[in-house]
């Protein structure tokens, strides 16, 4: 690959295939979902932590949940700066290395136990969320936890553990959502170590940060491979400059900058994992690091229920509470439901994680490009149920003696979720690609207009055999019964089509459409009243479990 901006469309896509994880050796519910078949199995019943961690992950969440207490948000954010003594105070919690291992230092608890922590602090201030999870979702200790050697464990994961602040460095300039453009170089040395030349933008914790994981690309040298590659790198080295403290809509408290590298002395050992693997550990990094959005969406639609209950209850208009209007009646209940979900997504993608027996890359993208969507909506209809006082700062309110409530700032601090760590249009590109796998592998060749006629011939033969299995398990199957789901009451209708939420053809979709229909033919409920109590807006085809 050249390290010429001039990119073509195919050049990066097959630099985001390349560093794709190619295989499925773990089952996956969503990926099954999108074949078109609903294995309850996979997450039902629902995983449970082991009592001995769970006690241990409460223990930790009520010293933090005391220490968060004592934190002044509003002071964050007047300042636009996380004050020493909270860093300092969230360390000796071990806040900084929630998930790494006890042998190394951490509290080594799950990553259920992370999401909550990531929900606490950032109900104080969203800056302290993004400090914490960019330091252990992305910073050093999760590729190092992936892909690094017992040695480069021992020596970074300690001080990780005890403070040392990380940051992950991929996006330049010129490289946001498309990583082949990456121009940052690691040039080999005699030595057998490497020179960083480039600049890397927005980088999180950058400022202020001790390690940096910086990925940049190596030419291919007779020593190696070469290709992009991971590097752990002392964020003190000479060379290393950082040029700028970037200020944005909301996340004042954050330390992002532009950090510069000028011939910056990187030895060998500090590189994780091979040469050309840099993306791929990226992406790996991501697959479980994306779970903490979803926990911060999570706390930030607690937080609005708590404060659109007390207001619209306070508030009196009409002569009746605000919440008493329909209106605002409408948008509490979709706080409340969609909160519900939200941590409910959180919750099982956190479990999942944990188990470590399933592949959850596409549940933990539908959980971030959900819940960042949702959340914003959520605090979208929070501004709106406080009215004029939703669109007032929280210092203005407290001037005028009113109380403090930085419902403007929520929307402007969520707004960001629905752009980093693979903005929404991404999410859906990947969770797409992920979809589709199966037919790729199993008819790509059809499609793909580069292929010659020997490998569309080849590709017609698997394809026939492949959709003479699979086509009539869209139509048949145990969901179809009656009696099937029976354990969950009035919502089984809901779960029970066998058919996939999102099968790609039409042709799936209709089938899904008509098992849908026959339920409510079959005494489950029928689309002009039911016995049931489900409401009617969720008696859609859709499985009303599936995300959206
Ligand atoms: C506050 C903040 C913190 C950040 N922290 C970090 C960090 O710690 N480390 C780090 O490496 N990076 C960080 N980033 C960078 C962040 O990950 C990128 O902003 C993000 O990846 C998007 O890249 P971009 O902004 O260059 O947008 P672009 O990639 O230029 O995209 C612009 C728009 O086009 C859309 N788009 C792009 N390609 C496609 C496509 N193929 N199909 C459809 N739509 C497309 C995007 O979704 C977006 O809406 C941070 C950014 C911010 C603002």
């Amino acid at each position: 690959m050249s390290t010429s901006t001039q990119i073509t469309e195919q050049q990066a896509r097959a630099v985001a295939e390349e560093a794709r994880e190619a295989g499925w050796d773990r089952p996956s519910f969503c990926k099954e979902l999108f074949l078109g078949r609903f294995p309850l199995e996979l997450i039902h019943p629902h995983p449970r932590a082991d009592p001995a961690d769970a006690a241990a992950g409460a223990a930790f969440l009520d010293r933090l949940r005391a220490y968060c207490a004592s934190i002044d948000g509003g002071a964050i954010e007047r300042e636009a700066r996380i004050p020493d003594e909270c860093v300092q105070g969230l360390a000796e919690l071990g806040c900084f290395g929630i998930k790494i291992p006890v042998e190394y230092g951490g509290l080594g608890l799950s990553q259920v136990v992370y999401g909550r922590a990531l929900a606490l602090v950032g109900s104080v201030h969203a800056s302290l969320g993004a400090l914490l999870s960019a330091h252990q979702s992305i910073g050093v200790p999760e590729p190092l936890k992936l892909a690094g050697t017992p040695a480069q464990k021992r020596e970074f994961l300690p001080r990780c553990a005890r403070g040392a602040v990380s940051a992950f460095l991929l996006t330049e300039p010129d490289v946001g959502s498309d990583p082949a453009r990456l121009r940052t170089s690691a040039a080999p040395t005699d030595d057998g170590g490497y020179l960083i030349d480039g600049t890397k933008l927005w980088t999180t914790n950058g400022v202020v940060a001790e390690l940096l994981v910086v990925m940049a690309r190596v030419p291919s040298h007779a020593g190696g491979p070469g290709g992009v590659s991971a590097f752990v790198v002392e964020a003190d080295s000479p060379g290393i400059t950082v040029e700028h403290r970037n200020a944005f809509m909301g996340l004042r408290g954050i330390e992002n900058g532009v950090t510069h590298f000028d011939q910056v002395r990187v030895p060998a050992q500090n590189r994780i994992g091979n040469e050309g693997d840099g993306l791929r550990i990226a992406l790996a990094t991501l697959n479980t690091g994306r779970l903490s959005l979803p926990a911060m969406c999570a706390g930030a639609g607690k937080w609005s229920l708590k404060i659109a209950r007390e207001w619209s209850a306070e508030r009196v208009q009409w002569g009746r509470p605000v919440g008493e209007h329909e209106a605002v009646a409408t948008k509490i209940a979709f706080i409340a439901a969609t909160t519900f979900a939200m941590e409910a997504v959180l919750d099982l993608s956190g479990h999942l994680a944990d188990e470590g027996r399933k592949d959850i890359r596409i549940e933990a993208a539908v959980a971030k490009l959900w819940t960042s969507e949702m959340a914003c909506r959520i605090a979208d209809e929070l501004v709106q149920i406080r009215g004029g006082r939703g669109y007032e700062t929280a210092d203005s309110l407290a001037a005028r003696g009113e109380r403090a409530v930085p419902a403007e700032q929520m929307l402007r601090d969520l707004r960001i979720n629905r752009i980093f760590e693979g903005s929404s249009e991404i999410m859906r590109l990947l969770i797409a690609r992920e979809a589709v796998d199966t037919h790729l592998n199993a008819a790509g060749d059809l499609a793909d207009p580069e292929a010659d006629l020997t490998h569309k011939a080849k590709s017609a033969a698997h394809a026939s055999g492949f959709y003479a299995r699979w086509l009539p398990q869209l139509a048949t199957g145990p969901g179809l019964l009656p009696t099937s789901y029976r354990e969950f009451g009035a919502l089984a209708p809901t779960c029970a089509t066998p058919s996939g939420p999102r099968a790609s053809s039409l042709a799936r979709r209709s089938t899904r459409w008509r098992a849908g229909r026959r339920h409510w033919r079959s005494g489950r409920g029928s689309s002009a009243g039911s016995s049931t109590s489900v409401p009617s807006s969720s008696r859609s085809p859709r499985p009303a479990c599936v995300p959206n």
